[in-house]
C-alpha cells in the first residue's frame, strides 16, 4: 500500500507520486504520495481552520493528546526504526535510539506549560505577560535526522497550541508520513498536516501569507532562502543550519580513550550530523600517535546495510550527498593529503568507508567546508590561543568540543568558541530540556527547552489600567512614549 499523505484529519493519495531509494541498494523500495501546489493549499488551509479550537484548549488537554499520541507512536517502534533505516541508511540500533530519544523529547514537551507572569498587579493597574500561539507552523526537515528533528518541531509547537504543516526531505519521507497516519487517529483534524514535495514546494510554504513561523533543519545556503522568502510577511524563524564543528585536543588528554570519543563524535550517522565533530585539532607534540589511533579505529568499522544488526555504519543518505563526500576525497587526495580509509565499496549503495585524513591546512576545501560525511581531517597546532582563532575562523558557530584532562582548563577554552553549544569531554549530548542552537550562520533561535517553547509563541503584553471606566487621571500620560 502507497504511504498516505495526511491533510486536515485525513490520509490522502498525492497528486503525484515520489519513489524512496534504499541508500543501501541504491534501489527504490517504496512509492509514496506527493502533494501538488492545491494540496499544499488544503494543507494550510486545514491547520488554519483548526487552529483557534487547538489554541483554546489548555496545556493540559493538549499534552493529552499528545501523550496518546506518544504511546501509539511507541507501540509502532519497531516499525518506525526498520522504516528508517530502510529510508535513512542508518544503523537499525541507531534508528531504534532516534525513535526512543525523539519519543523522550515529545513527552518531555506534551508535559510542559507556559503560564503567564503578573509584572505588577496593584489597586491601579495590572500587568500580566502572557505566552499565546503563533498560529500555523511550517516543519520543514531534512534527510539526516527525519524523526527526532520532525519531533523537535512538531512537539513544542503543538503543546503551545500551533497548528503543523510538516513536509519532510525528499528523500526521507516515510517515517514522517507514518507519524502522520499514526496521528490521523489521536489529533483533531487540521492540527497536524504532512505533506510530501519532491524539492519543490518548500518556498511556496516558506513564503505563504497564513505560515506564522517556519522551523527548520537544513542547509545553511536553503536556510538563507527560507529567511528570504519569510522576510515578506516578517515570519518568525527558527533556523537549524549547518556546521564546522572544530574538536580542540589538549595536550593534556588521555590518548586512547580521547581517540575513540572523538573517532565517535565524528562518524556517528556516517558524519551526517550538523554538529559532528568535522575538523579535529591536536597538538604536533602528539599528532603522529593520536592520527595512529583513529586510523586504526577508522579501519575497524564494520560498514554495511542498516538493516544487518552487526553493521556499525551504515551507507551515505543519498548519491548526491555520496558524491560530494567522494569528491572532497579526491580533492584531499590531489592536494597531497595522507588518507587513511576512505574507500567506496564495489557493487551498489552509497558506502564510504570511515576517512580519516593528514597534511592539509586549514584553507583546504575538506577543512573550510562542511563534509557532511565519514572523513574527518586532523590538523597540528602548537598553542592554545593559535589553535582558538583557527577554530573560530569560519563563518559556521553551531558547536565545538574540548578533550582534556581538565574540565575547568577545557571549560575556559570553551567559553572563547563562537558557537551555540561548547562541550567539554562529552558530545552529541543534547538533553530536551536544553536549549540547542547555532552561533553566526549555523542558525538562528533554538529548540528544545523552555527556549523550544518560547520560539513557537507570541510573547504578549495584557495591560491593563484598574481604573480606566471613570477616566483619565491626571499624569497618566506621563509614561506614554
Ligand atoms: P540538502 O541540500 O542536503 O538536501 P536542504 O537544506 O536543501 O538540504 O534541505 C532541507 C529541507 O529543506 C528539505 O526538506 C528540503 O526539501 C527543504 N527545502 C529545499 N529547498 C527549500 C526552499 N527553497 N525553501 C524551503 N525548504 C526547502
Amino acid at each position: 500500500m502507497q504511504p498516505k499523505m495526511l491533510i486536515d484529519g485525513k490520509l490522502v493519495e498525492g497528486d503525484f507520486s515520489l519513489d524512496v531509494v534504499n541508500p543501501a541498494t541504491a534501489m527504490s523500495f517504496a512509492t509514496c504520495g506527493r502533494a501538488s501546489a492545491q494540496q499544499l493549499e488544503a494543507a494550510v488551509d486545514a491547520a488554519r481552520r483548526s487552529q483557534p479550537a487547538w489554541a483554546r484548549l489548555t496545556f493540559a488537554q493538549r499534552g493529552k493528546y499528545l501523550e496518546r499520541l506518544c504511546d501509539a507512536i511507541e507501540a509502532r517502534t519497531g516499525e518506525f526504526a526498520r522504516l528508517l533505516t530502510l529510508e535513512q541508511g542508518k544503523p537499525l540500533r541507531q534508528a531504534r535510539s532516534e525513535i526512543s530519544g525523539g519519543l523522550v523529547r515529545f513527552r518531555y514537551f506534551a508535559a510542559l506549560d507556559c503560564p503567564p507572569v503578573v509584572l505588577r498587579d496593584n489597586e491601579r493597574e495590572q500587568i500580566v505577560q502572557e505566552h499565546v500561539p503563533l498560529g500555523v507552523i511550517a516543519a520543514i526537515t531534512p534527510w539526516n535526522f527525519p524523526f527526532s528533528l520532525l519531533i523537535s518541531k512538531i512537539a513544542p509547537g503543538l503543546i503551545a497550541g500551533n497548528t503543523i504543516v510538516a513536509k519532510p526531505a525528499p528523500t526521507t519521507p516515510l517515517t514522517t508520513l507514518l507519524l502522520g497516519e499514526v496521528a490521523a487517529g489521536i489529533l483533531p483534524p487540521g492540527v497536524l498536516n504532512v505533506i510530501v514535495d519532491a524539492n519543490d514546494l518548500g518556498s511556496r510554504l516558506t513564503a505563504h501569507p497564513d505560515i506564522a513561523k517556519v522551523g527548520f533543519t537544513g542547509s545553511t545556503e536553503t536556510g538563507k532562502r527560507v529567511m528570504q522568502a519569510a522576510a515578506q510577511s516578517l515570519k518568525r524563524l527558527t533556523l537549524e543550519l549547518g556546521g564546522n564543528d572544530a574538536a580542540i585536543v589538549l595536550d593534556d588528554a588521555e590518548l586512547g580513550t580521547v581517540a575513540r570519543q572523538v573517532f565517535e563524535a565524528a562518524m556517528v550517522n556516517a558524519g551526517q550530523v550538523c554538529l559532528a565533530a568535522k575538523r579535529v585539532y591536536v597538538p604536533s607534540g602528539m599528532f603522529d600517535a593520536f592520527f595512529d589511533e583513529l586510523a586504526q579505529l577508522a579501519r575497524s568499522v564494520i560498514v554495511g546495510d542498516g538493516l544487518d544488526e552487526k553493521t556499525q555504519m551504515g551507507p551515505l543518505q543519498n548519491q548526491q550527498q555520496y558524491e560530494k563526500v567522494l569528491k572532497l576525497i579526491e580533492s584531499a587526495r590531489l592536494a597531497g593529503a595522507e588518507i587513511a580509509g576512505g574507500c567506496s565499496r564495489d557493487g551498489p549503495g552509497y558506502f564510504i568507508a570511515p576517512a580519516i585524513v593528514r597534511g592539509l591546512t586549514d584553507d583546504a576545501e575538506l577543512v573550510r567546508t562542511e563534509q557532511f560525511g565519514p572523513v574527518m581531517p586532523v590538523l597540528a597546532y602548537e598553542t592554545v590561543d593559535e589553535v582558538v582563532e583557527r577554530a573560530n575562523a569560519t563563518p559556521f558557530g553551531l558547536g565545538a568540543t574540548v578533550w582534556t584532562s581538565d574540565y575547568r582548563r577545557g571549560a575556559d577554552i570553551a567559553r572563547r568558541l563562537e558557537v551555540g553549544t561548547a562541550w567539554v569531554n562529552r558530545h552529541l549530548h543534547l538533553a530536551p530540556d536544553v536549549p540547542f542552537g547555532g552561533a553566526k550562520e549555523s542558525g538562528l533561535g533554538h529548540e528544545n527547552g523552555i527556549e523550544g517553547l518560547k520560539g513557537v509563541m507570541q510573547l504578549k503584553i495584557l495591560n491593563i489600567e484598574k481604573g480606566a471606566a471613570q477616566g483619565a487621571r491626571p499624569g497618566a500620560r506621563q509614561n506614554q512614549v
